[in-house]
């Protein structure tokens, strides 16, 4: 919302718009976030589609600002990745969630996949893989039921060394998934060479199955190549039940989404554990 009243912003320059004081109040602020505490991971389940069971789940970070309210992820990880601030934060996103992935472990439910998102920075981040090392020992997580989430365009900026980068982390027995694919400008025929294990559909193909034509067409071929290629399937921002159930018939393997469930806190997130195995 503008504000125009009388005065409100005369302290600063008068060529700076809102955007440049959010961006500056944003990056101010992300310094001391992680130090505050104001970071909270949500989990949202991953269903797979031939037992109806939960499989995974998808780490996705939440800042609660103790005056700017929750601001959201699409907002304030590109400052982060700007400042560099992404990579302090990454690590604490990285750690907390293997954390969690082996306290429900630890709670006897099936061991299920833990998916953290990876940003550009962190990616080219040349420890990464040791990083990673660490923490998965600190936690004692076992590498197979971590998967990292990178986009098409992390891997297009330099395919040569995004591909070493991947059978790192690979060779770690950590899983690699391509999120919103579809949306990057990858060649096909690169995806053969990346060492990848799962392609996620990014939500603008799901939301309009299964009337809109186009959008089946893309989602049948998606599948269709990515089964060819060995890998499985996960489809994001499913909704409906109309959207859940074509994709299941297409033998599509596993979904995410509102339909099943939002983002959950940990303790909603064991309820739902709960639930599903009558512990
Ligand atoms: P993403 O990785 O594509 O995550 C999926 C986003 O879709 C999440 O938004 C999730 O809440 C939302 N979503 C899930 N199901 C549905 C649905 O059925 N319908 C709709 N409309 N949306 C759905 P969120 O949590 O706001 O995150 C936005 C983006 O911020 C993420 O997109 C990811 O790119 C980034 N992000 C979130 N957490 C992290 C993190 O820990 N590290 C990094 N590097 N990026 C993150
Ligand atoms: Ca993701
Ligand atoms: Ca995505
Ligand atoms: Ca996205």
């Amino acid at each position: 919302a503008k504000h125009n009243g009388k005065g409100c912003y005369q302290f600063y320059n008068a060529s700076m718009g809102i955007g440049d004081l959010n961006h500056l109040a944003i990056e101010q602020s992300l310094h001391s976030a992680l130090a505050n505490g104001e970071f909270q991971l949500v989990y949202q389940p991953q269903l797979s589609l031939s037992t109806n069971t939960i499989v995974g789940s998808e780490a996705l970070l939440r800042w609660y600002h103790p005056v700017m309210g929750s601001i959201p992820p699409d907002t304030f990880i590109p400052i982060a990745e700007q400042a560099g601030l992404i990579i302090p934060i990454g690590e604490w996103v990285l750690r907390t969630a293997c954390k969690q992935a082996k306290k429900w472990q630890k709670l006897g439910y099936p061991a299920m996949r833990i998916a953290v998102n990876l940003s550009t920075r962190q990616f080219e981040q040349t420890n990464l893989a040791s990083m990673t090392a660490d923490i998965l020992q600190e936690t004692g997580l076992d590498p197979h039921y971590l998967e990292l989430e990178i986009t098409e365009s992390m891997l297009m900026r330099n395919v040569e060394h995004a591909i070493e980068c991947m059978e790192e982390i690979k060779d770690m027995g950590i899983d690699l998934a391509i999120d919103d694919f579809g949306t990057g400008y990858s060649s096909l025929s690169y995806l053969k060479r990346f060492p990848i294990d799962r392609l996620k559909i990014d939500r603008a193909f799901v939301s309009d199955i299964p009337q809109n034509g186009d959008d089946t067409a893309i989602v049948l071929a998606i599948i269709a190549m990515a089964h060819s290629l060995g890998l499985k399937v996960i489809a994001e921002g499913v909704e409906t039940k109309s959207q859940m159930e074509y994709l299941a018939d297409k033998c599509c393997d596993e979904l995410q989404g509102f339909y099943f469930s939002p983002p959950l806190l940990p303790e909603e997130f064991t309820k739902l554990l709960k639930k599903q195995n009558f512990v």
